[in-house]
């Protein structure tokens, strides 16, 4: 008797995951896929986290449920990290400590959102916004940047987009899949747009904080006003190069952080006690090796560039931060390799997992059915291989 509950079908499967998974599992049948679909550093976490966590091992006392929220010592270390980096007053009680950044925005919308209540999602957007919003049963509402816009979206667009069910906005910055990072003034243009509806809260997903490639970050929570207004969410995977540890966590109001507190109780109780203590080390040592990583980014960025400007028909913003691109590849929308004819960005992926062995991400589970998202977390050997490989494949297409 197959009987899913009637909202496992009110959302996708996470794309980001499944292409992952497709190109594993060419790579088990022996085929040579270069994977650049899952947003993962192709780096080790730093020698000096890892120790921290054999040492916490050895300790022979973070073996117990860690509290729900996180250890206290962890929460003060994030909050202090928020008042020196970020200009953000927040204390310990405001620190959620969660399994992954994925967890902190489902605690958050769970702990916000009622049936019938509109999210807005500043589109492009991270795959998994729109779908844990329809897990909430609330409604997403889109508002789409553009290639010629650099992807961002304008305070003109989302004050037009705001109605009287409008409970949350959401975006990232760097953007995740577009690289794009909001400067300060468009994020006082969006923060007066929310100051003006009392009912309005922000999700501001900074996980790609460090990953920045502009002299600055602005942290919506430390603009005036929206302290009370806002849920900084973050965590460990990208900037320290920790995926696999899942530790992410949020900066909230006390009223909000006490709810996800709730929910988390019941659903997950308290992050992995000793991934906390790694990640304790992490954000209290030296983030030299983080900076290291962000300048190997930052060179890959600008091969991919030049290669993917010598594809023909690949249209490209210049990303500004993350590790991806977001090509419109629409020009080779009814060309056909003479056995197929490409008709989306999911026909291309598919195509070019198959014939060129390289995996990327359509752009539908995004929010832009005219782009696939290339992770440049790899090497440059990998990438400019892969781009090659790609570069080929399309030339078919005609
Ligand atoms: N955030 C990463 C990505 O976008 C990891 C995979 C996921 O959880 O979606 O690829």
């Amino acid at each position: 008797m197959n009987r899913h509950s009637l909202r496992l079908n009110t959302f996708e499967e996470s794309a980001t995951l499944a292409m992952a998974a497709k190109a594993r599992e060419f790579k088990s049948r022996g085929i040579d896929v270069i994977s650049l679909s899952l947003g993962e550093p192709d780096f080790k976490t730093p020698d000096h986290i890892c120790e921290a966590a054999k040492q916490a091992i050895d300790a022979g006392k973070y073996f117990a449920y860690p509290p729900v929220a996180g250890y206290q010592d962890f929460r003060e270390a994030l909050a202090s990290k928020y008042q020196k980096e970020n200009n953000v007053p927040y204390k310990a009680e405001n620190i959620v400590v969660s399994n992954g950044a994925k967890q902190s925005i489902a605690n958050t919308m769970l702990a916000l959102l009622n049936p019938g209540d509109e999210v807005i999602i500043l589109s492009p957007y991270w795959v998994s916004y729109d779908a844990l919003v329809r897990l909430c049963e609330a409604k997403p509402v889109l508002v789409k940047g553009t290639l010629e816009s650099d992807f961002k979206v304008t305070a003109a667009q989302v004050e037009e987009a705001v109605s009287n069910r409008t409970r949350i906005i959401i975006f990232s910055s760097p953007c995740n899949p577009t690289g794009s990072v909001f400067s300060r003034k468009e994020l006082e243009a969006i923060a007066s747009v929310v100051l003006k509806h009392e009912n309005i809260l922000v999700i501001a997903d900074e996980i790609y904080e460090h990953i920045n490639f502009t002299n600055e970050f602005v942290s919506m929570a430390s603009l005036p006003g929206m302290f009370e207004r806002t849920i900084t969410v973050n965590g460990f995977a990208k900037g320290f190069a920790m995926t696999g540890w899942r530790v992410g966590y949020i900066g909230a109001p006390k009223w909000i952080a006490d709810g996800c507190i709730k929910i988390q109780g019941q659903l997950t109780s308290a992050n992995c006690s000793v991934a906390q203590r790694a990640a304790l080390a992490a954000i209290t040592s030296d983030i030299a090796p983080t900076l290291k990583m962000v300048d190997e980014y930052k060179k890959r960025r600008e091969v991919v560039f030049e290669l993917l400007k010598d594809i023909p028909g690949i249209k490209s913003n210049y990303p500004l931060g993350a590790f991806y691109f977001f090509p419109d590849v629409s020009s080779y929308f009814g060309k056909s390799d003479g056995q197929r004819t490409i008709t989306s960005a999911d026909d291309l992926c598919m195509y070019l997992l198959e014939t060129a062995h390289v995996s990327l991400v359509p752009g539908s589970a995004f929010g832009d059915d005219n782009c696939v998202r290339l992770s440049y977390a790899a090497s440059e050997s990998e990438l400019r291989e892969a781009l090659a490989r790609m570069k080929k494949a399309l030339a078919n297409l005609r």
